[in-house]
């Protein structure tokens, strides 16, 4: 596929490498996390090896290292986006700690009695659940823009549910459990048009496609760093500089501060002021490397790479008799859900397990929309782009041997 030798691809994830239960590891469970590939893990131990200190705080040489190398992943990540400022680019633990802080600051700050929040019947458990509490804090109401059978947003309603007393939506790029991929720029475009700020979860989008802030417009933007080849327990939150200033800080403590006396703090300016105490250093460096690693290896390469590898998935699986898709989107990414029979998802699960094949089963974090479809699980086979044709053979194998075990 395109310029991409996958196969030399792969000897840079050493994980990629080992056998699970005697056999060659076939991994599809890439939305839940992806695996690392070398330059990511190297730069981790670089930094505890050579340079190992904390950041903004000391004069010395190694904190004036660990601070730039702090400094540059975020130049790194704000260039990968396309950020009009570095200081737009906030580091968190991740996608859930990036909603939690936007929709606890902004909602402190712009919620009142009687507004609403705006979100989708697709969300992840994480761009629901934060908003419930501040809505609940506040006494404003939470809104679900509907999905049809095919698990796509019912774009005809969105007008009707923009009202004047809609402050904020929060809406996924790619969901995680569908693959369904969102029409994000009309939702944008649209609620702009009211003057109202859309937050856009690209946990599941950022590893497949160019995401462009400027282009897009999105007032928010949260990801994960470790669903984009980077280690676990970083992430960062894009905010337009106009948000971020007028939000009050979300936590308290070091760094985010100017000046304290018992009387009164002066909050830090941006993006300090939204990272309070030691971050995760060693985090946002392997991000930055794992974001010079997509850079690298191209993310237009990676789309048509994994663009490919999923119409051949959809083509391959269609094929097995008893089995239907959960999301039948026309525009997908990253993963693809089934159910085959009345088998249950567990059990399939366990049984591709026991062929070394790892793939996700449950509500994927998402029991509303199980709940719309029904169903108390799926199936979930999701790709990077180091995924082959092979493995998705070995998938189709794998479901017809568990299967005839199950007849
Ligand atoms: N949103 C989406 C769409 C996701 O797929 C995930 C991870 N499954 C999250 C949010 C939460 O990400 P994290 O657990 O890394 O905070």
């Amino acid at each position: 596929a395109g310029t991409l030798d996958i196969l030399r691809a792969r000897i840079d994830f050493p994980l990629l490498q080992e056998l699970v239960y005697g056999k060659p590891l076939v991994y599809l469970d890439n939305a839940a996390t992806t695996q690392k590939p070398l330059q990511v893990i190297e730069a981790l131990e670089h930094y505890y090896k050579t340079y190992n200190s904390n950041v903004h705080r000391g004069v010395h040489f190694l904190s004036q290292i660990a601070t730039e190398a702090y400094e540059i992943a975020r130049r790194k990540i704000a260039k990968f986006i396309n950020a009009a400022h570095e200081y737009e680019v906030i580091f968190t633990k991740g996608t859930t700690n990036g909603i939690n802080l936007v929709a606890s600051s902004f909602g402190r700050h712009f919620l009142k009695e009687g507004d609403e929040v705006l979100i989708s019947a697709m969300e992840h458990h994480s761009n629901i659940v934060p908003w419930q509490m501040i809505c609940e804090e506040k006494g404003a109401q939470l809104k679900v823009i509907p999905i049809d059978q095919d698990g796509v947003l019912k774009m005809e309603l969105l007008d009707e549910l923009l009202t004047d007393k809609v402050k904020i939506v929060a809406v996924t790029y790619v969901s995680n459990t569908l693959g369904t991929v969102n029409p994000i720029r009309e939702i944008i475009q649209k609620a702009h048009a009211k003057s109202i700020p859309v937050l856009i979860d690209g946990a599941q989008a950022i590893q497949h496609m160019p995401v462009d802030m400027q282009e897009l417009d999105a007032d928010f933007f949260v990801c994960s760093g470790h669903k984009m080849y980077g280690p676990t327990g970083i992430g960062f939150l894009y905010g337009k500089e106009k948000w971020l200033n007028a939000m009050p800080p979300f936590e308290g403590g070091g760094d985010m501060i100017k000046t304290v006396t018992f009387e009164k703090t002066v909050y830090n300016e941006l993006p300090f002021k939204f990272e309070a105490g030691t971050p995760d250093i060693s985090g946002a460096i392997g991000l930055g490397a794992a974001v010079d690693y997509i850079n690298q290896t191209g993310i237009r390469n990676i789309e048509t790479a994994e663009h490919e590898l999923m119409q051949y998935a959809l083509d391959k699986l269609s094929g097995i008799e008893g089995l239907r898709f959960v999301g039948n989107a026309k525009e997908r990414a990253g993963g693809i859900s089934f159910l085959v029979g009345d088998i249950h998802p567990y059990d399939l699960g366990e049984l591709l397990d026991k062929q070394s094949i790892a793939v996700r089963t449950g509500h994927h974090c998402t029991q509303p929309l199980m709940d719309f479809f029904g169903i108390p699980g799926t199936v979930r086979a999701s790709f990077a782009f180091y995924n082959t044709k092979e493995e998705i053979d070995a998938l189709v194998k794998g479901i017809e041997f568990a299967k005839r075990m199950l007849a």
